[in-house]
């Protein structure tokens, strides 16, 4: 530990997330958009760690991890589970309205603890792909209202969205089955871009004529991550996890590629 370190002592048990740190000082940084900062640097990807057993982070980029949770319970809160947190917190869902959660893997098996949490009267129904048994009998037994396959037309139209997959049609299906007024949020970084049914097959008049609103969630930010740990924590969130050796990473990765995982898949590095 640093010498200036104030927020932690030493021995305390503290995670990283995707955002190792920004530069504190921009027009988005001073708004509380650290996600947006130009100087924003990923962990693992801008910076060493992730795949690491040991890195080096600021303080204000740690988080306590509440105690219930063991280690790799807690990683897939620090990445899947605080950008669910965040794409739930940029739908502007209240209390009573209905949420729609297209794809339902890691980071979306997340967002329906939080949202049957704080959202107590709001239905949430989740939609998978074609095929996709074990998502939907997760998403039935963490308390999905109704669980279908994307295209499919739900019971009542949705206030709100949020897309978890890499293609567009869920997004395509959001708007469609939108309420006026509503939005849908992209929880993805990469769109396939060579995808047939690109947005550019969407039509102004079906799918975003009244007010309907389209928005990305981009990275997270450290208050995301500081917010949602403690409340994972008091809900208490059970993230599914599905351990691997680092050796096995490869083998994670196309279990992951081919939606065979469930909840969230962890790599072990001892
Ligand atoms: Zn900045």
């Amino acid at each position: 530990m640093g010498s200036s370190v104030s927020r932690f002592k030493l021995k305390d048990r503290v995670g990283i997330a995707w955002i190792n740190s920004a530069c504190g000082k921009c027009s988005f940084c001073r708004k509380g958009n650290e996600n947006l900062c130009p100087e924003f640097q990923g962990t693992g990807c801008d910076v060493n760690g992730g795949y690491a057993q040991y890195t080096v982070v600021g303080e204000d980029f740690a988080y306590p991890i509440p105690e219930r949770f063991s280690d790799c319970q807690a990683a897939p809160l620090l990445c899947a589970g605080a950008i669910g947190y965040r794409a739930l917190r940029l739908t502007n869902l209240e209390d009573g309205q209905i949420l729609g959660l297209f794809g339902f893997g890691a980071s979306a098996h997340i967002v329906i603890q939080i949202a049957k949490h704080k959202y107590r009267s709001s239905p949430v129904f989740v939609f998978t792909g074609a095929g996709q048994k074990d998502h939907q009998d997760l998403a039935g037994k963490l308390g999905a209202d109704w669980v279908g396959v994307t295209g499919d037309t739900p019971p009542t139209k949705l206030n709100c969205a949020i897309d978890f997959t890499p293609a567009w049609k869920p997004v395509i299906e959001a708007l469609r089955v939108l309420e006026k007024g509503g939005r849908v949020v992209i929880n993805a970084i990469r769109k396939e871009e060579k995808d047939k049914d690109s947005l550019l097959e969407s039509s102004y008049q079906n799918h975003l004529w009244l007010e309907k609103e389209l928005k990305t969630a981009a990275n997270i930010t450290s208050r995301d991550a500081r917010e949602f740990l403690p409340l994972a924590g008091e809900i208490p969130i059970m993230p599914q996890v599905q351990e691997f050796d680092l050796e096995q990473a490869n083998e994670a990765l196309l279990l992951l590629k081919q939606g065979k995982i469930q909840g969230a898949g962890v790599l072990k590095i001892t």
